[in-house]
């Protein structure tokens, strides 16, 4: 045994030794921590402290066991910490520690939750190229991608945003780049972390590639031509995979490239506004929530993960969507498939668990069990002609059959039912499997049995009642006899103990047996261990097969659920056109708001010759929905999914961009006018004419007049230099008039009946602008009172006829005057006031007369009076 000196000694210099903000050590069943490193995790995850005594000093400790690591993992690499943990191994003298991993946020690989942790690279072994690589080192998924371009970097990370990453490593050059640096942390939310230079040097990590992938793969994907960008990424997310010894390499086996070309654009702040997976307000519901009717885990993943990266590949999304066809047509066929589907694992994350050596007996019993549903999964699918003759009828077409088959096998009457967490807890085979554990089972157990027996014989043979047989750790097996009779023992009793009221003993031949026992137990242990490591092995050699197959079970659960979705919801299959052509919805819903509320359908049409929809009408009448709806409909048709509406038509779209004005989100406490001009400034370097925008009351977070100016000109922009397919809403009814001068800006507006002085919403969408602004109307509505409502009234018709606006004082004498400039938008106090129709005099004119009055006419020489008067006249022209 270890002095405490020496573990918490061992503690330190284990820590030392390793670059990691925490260290977890295993001692024996707990992994323990020390020192900083226990107030730390005291302060995280609310752990309880107490004190270990070192070399005559004291030092924290806290600990959690061996098997509950997994949860306070998470939690700390979800806060940022990099934790490493350091296992205990048995030697010839006793055991000894090293550390076996070091856990990241992007490396965290058991985590019970469904979301990818997706870990990043980016390498920019050139100017204007980028490289990317992105990993689920839980599953296995690993893509490549490529920006090139002035913009490569924007691009970058837009798709850096799409994917959400968890933790990014930067490149040499990258990683000086400030700004990158605090968008990565900050927008991002990932983890930025310090790779050695090295890992992305283009050789070395064609070296490590052309290892993990094979050389062919990097021949057929083109990846050797120079500045061999997505290379530098790929090996740098290698070479960290294989240094924090996540143990998943032999996982990873394909290689994926994706083409910008084929994702729709969507930046976070869209998918943010969208409330795509993640409400903006807490208790607000997302689009995920509502529209998730998935079975399974790795249904949930891909549904989200379809949700966050809409597709423009056409092939794909028919195919997709024909899917979706087929399962509304065959809702029997489909609840029969969901049914099989609800019991399967993740064999994605299994088979991965099977490699890196983590599968526990469960895992390898939940693999089995999947593959056994496999059959019956293809025979609904087969049985049913509607099914059969979709696209799903090729799901599983690309599953590896002969080795999924030989799989099942291997597992079929292995692991029994129920089976234990740990390989330790023993008792992992079904009987049959194999004959040398179960005839060392059935001697273990007859040895128990006899000493179970044992109790009842003695007590019967030496007439002692109060006689009993049990086992700890000190004393082994004993007979624990009451004082009371303790003369009644025989001879062949030997004493081992005596406590308080009773005596110990053993005997010869129980001594024998417990010998045989602990010699079953640990052959038995050796045996299960043997067998177990085997059959794991031999499973997580067939990990990329499993993966594959994991990821059509998944495919399927998320096509059977958003047509279940989409059957109780009433939508619809949406036509999907060339990109550009525009969009065509007829009656459009939105899928969140439809699901709790009577929902006034409403159309939208964007073609090449009205591409753009100025959105008019009072506060809360239903524009901002109408704008989402919109985005919303096109992304599911991206998605492959069905689409709330009557009917759809849809051209494809490069992407989807969408800005909600500041006092919108204001209400969310997290924009500034700064964040509102970034935004739009984004959208308009990054929007093209196949691309649809949504502007949400832009410009709303500064003064009047400037606002409006942007609002103005940005439309313009959008309309005239960029051509996208654009929706604008906006208060600003002096916007409405640029659909007389711009020739494809449409006015639309939501319609309000205001009979009897009163606002009902309609929530119907009308062409035309909004006839006038509401806001006396809310105010109205809202319980103004009345002389404040009327006298607005007044105030508003002065203004709308360029007319001055009396201030009305506090008494009743003489109402004071003051001029409204509405070109300047501001009041002018200084205003002369005499009463009635009188203009405000132009500017300077009030200097001149100033000057006019305090002239001494007799003090002026006649030539300067002269000159005074014409530079008068001169200002005056001015
Ligand atoms: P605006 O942007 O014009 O201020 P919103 O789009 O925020 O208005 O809508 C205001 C409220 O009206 C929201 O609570 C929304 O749920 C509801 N609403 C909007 N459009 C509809 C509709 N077509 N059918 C039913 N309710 C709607
Ligand atoms: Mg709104």
């Amino acid at each position: 045994m270890q002095t405490a000196e020496g573990i918490v000694g061992e503690f330190f210099a284990l820590k030392e030794s390793v670059e990691a903000d925490i260290l977890a050590m295993q001692c024996g069943d707990f992994y323990e921590f020390f020192g900083p490193d226990a107030e730390l995790v005291e302060r995280e995850l609310d752990l309880n402290v107490s004190q270990k005594s070192s070399g005559g000093e004291k030092y924290p400790m806290a600990g959690v066991p061996l098997t509950e690591l997994t949860p306070y993992l998470q939690a700390l690499v979800d806060r940022g910490y990099r934790v490493a943990v350091a296992d205990q191994y048995e030697t010839e003298d006793g055991h000894a520690r090293e550390i076996t991993r070091v856990v990241t946020p992007g490396t965290l690989i058991d985590t019970p939750d469904a979301s990818a942790r997706y870990l990043m690279a980016l390498a920019s072994p050139a100017e204007n190229v980028i490289g990317i690589a992105a990993a689920e080192l839980s599953t296995g998924r690993f893509l490549i991608a490529r920006t090139t371009g002035e913009k490569a970097l924007e691009r970058a990370l837009s798709t850096c945003h799409r994917y959400d990453p968890v933790e990014i490593l930067l490149g040499p050059t990258l990683r000086e780049k400030d700004r990158l640096c605090r968008h990565v942390t900050e927008q991002i939310d990932a983890r930025l972390t310090e790779l050695d230079a090295d890992a992305f040097a283009p050789g070395r990590a064609a070296h490590t590639v052309a290892e993990q992938f094979g050389r062919e793969t990097i021949e057929s994907l083109g990846l050797d031509e120079e500045p061999r960008a997505e290379v530098a990424a790929a090996g740098a997310v290698l070479t960290y995979a294989r240094e924090t010894g996540s143990g998943v390499l032999a996982a990873m086996a394909r290689l994926t490239r994706i083409g910008d070309a084929e994702e729709v654009a969507l930046d976070l702040t869209t998918q943010r506004n969208l409330e795509l997976t993640v409400p903006m307000t807490e208790g607000g519901t997302a689009l995920f929530d509502v529209i998730d009717r998935t079975v399974t885990t790795p249904g949930r993943r891909t549904l989200s993960e379809w949700l966050q990266r809409p597709r423009r590949d056409r092939e794909l999304l028919v195919e997709r969507r024909d899917g979706v066809e087929a399962f509304v047509a065959a809702p029997l066929a489909r609840e029969g498939l969901r049914d099989e589907l609800s019991d399967v694992g993740d064999l994605a994350r299994l088979a991965n668990r099977a490699v890196r050596g983590s599968a526990d007996p469960r895992a390898l019993r939940s693999i089995g069990e999947t593959l056994y549903r496999l059959p019956a999964i293809e025979e609904v699918i087969a049985n049913d002609p509607e099914l059969a003759d979709s696209p799903l009828g090729n799901v599983l077409d690309e599953l590896d059959r002969d080795i999924l088959v030989q799989v099942g096998e291997t597992l079929d009457g292995a692991i029994r039912e129920d089976p234990p967490r740990t390989i330790q807890e023993g008792d992992i085979f079904q009987r049959g499997y194999d004959p040398e554990l179960d005839k060392l089972i059935d001697e273990h157990e007859a040895a128990l049995e006899w000493i179970q027996r044992l109790a009842a014989r003695e007590q019967e043979r030496h007439g002692i009642t109060h006689l009993q047989v049990d086992r700890n750790r000190t004393d082994g097996y004993y007979i624990q006899v009451g004082n009371s009779e303790t003369d009644a023992v025989p001879q062949s009793y030997r004493e081992i103990k005596s406590l308080k009221s009773s005596k110990r003993y053993t005997t010869d031949e129980l001594e024998a047996r417990e010998r045989d026992i602990l010699q079953l137990e640990t052959a038995r242990a050796e045996r299960e261990h043997e067998l177990f490591v085997n059959l794991r092995d031999r499973i997580g050699e067939r990990a990329p097969t499993l993966q594959a197959a994991g990821r059509a079970l998944g495919k399927l659960d998320t096509l059977a659920a958003l047509a279940t979705h989409a059957a109780a919801a009433g939508w619809s299959r949406p036509e999907l056109a060339e990109p550009g052509a525009g969009i065509d919805i007829e009656d459009g819903r939105h899928p969140v708001v439809e699901a709790t509320t009577e929902f006034v359908p409403n159309s939208v049409r964007l073609t090449p010759e009205e591409a753009f929809l100025l959105v008019t009408g009072p506060n809360m009448s239903g524009k901002s929905t109408y704008l989402r709806q919109t985005a919303l409909i096109t992304l599911l048709a991206h998605v492959g999914s069905f689409v709330p509406a009557a009917s759809a038509r849809i051209g494809l779209v490069d992407g989807i961009y969408t800005r909600v004005g500041a006092l919108d989100e204001l209400a969310h406490g997290r924009s500034t006018f700064m964040v509102e001009m970034q935004e739009l400034s984004n959208i308009l370097h990054s929007a093209t004419d196949e691309s649809l925008v949504i502007l949400d009351e832009v410009g709303r977070g500064t003064a009047t007049f400037d606002g409006m100016s942007i609002a103005w000109a940005a439309t313009e922009y959008l309309h005239n230099g960029i051509g996208a397919y654009a929706l604008f809403a906006t208060h600003y009814h002096e916007l409405t008039e640029l659909a007389d001068r711009l020739p494809r800006v449409r006015n639309v507006h939501v319609a309000v009946d205001e009979a009897g002085g009163d606002v009902t919403f309609l929530r119907r969408v009308k062409p035309g602008p909004a006839n006038r602004s509401y806001g006396i109307h809310v105010a109205r509505l809202a319980g103004v009172p009345e002389p404040v409502t009327d006298r607005a009234d007044e105030v508003l018709a002065q203004l709308r006829a360029d007319n001055p606006v009396e201030a009305r004082g506090g008494d009743d004498t003489e109402p004071v005057q003051a001029v409204f400039d509405v070109a300047a938008g501001e009041f002018r106090p200084d205003a002369t006031a005499d009463g009635g129709e009188q203009q405000g005099v132009p500017p300077g004119t009030e200097s001149v007369l100033a000057e006019l009055r305090e002239l001494e006419v007799e003090a002026e020489r006649p030539i300067d009076l002269v000159a005074r008067i014409a530079e008068w006249q001169d200002r005056l022209e001015e």
